[in-house]
């Protein structure tokens, strides 16, 4: 996963530190918050980790990554369609949608 991310960080020109941390509970499936020293920090539910393969896990550190892009450039303009808009420089839409039907079923679940 590391590998994964280094890749996508250089591709989206991102310099800055991303932490990984796998946590037992994300009702989100993933997030990405700044940290206090300049680095950010993606909280991926293990679980829903468990059900993505690797085009889906690469489509989901993507837009957190989209997140980050904004949160250096854009910090007004913080959506999701605008981290999936970044994502979709590195990983095809399908990946996405494949991703997100994931993230709903993950939400769905949750909320049951
Ligand atoms: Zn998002």
């Amino acid at each position: 996963m590391t590998q994964i991310l280094d890749g996508l960080k250089q591709q989206l020109g991102i310099p800055q530190t991303i932490i990984l941390q796998l946590v037992d509970t994300n009702t989100r499936a993933f997030s990405v918050q700044p940290d206090t020293h300049g680095a950010f920090l993606v909280k991926i539910d293990a679980h829903f980790l468990l059900h993505l393969d690797d085009e889906e896990t690469k489509a989901a550190m993507a837009h957190e990554l989209g997140h980050v892009w904004i949160y250096t450039h854009h910090p007004f303009l913080h959506t999701e369609a605008l981290a999936n808009e970044i994502a979709v420089r590195v990983v095809s839409r399908q990946a996405l949608q494949k991703l997100y039907s994931k993230v709903w079923q993950f939400e769905t679940s949750i909320a049951d």
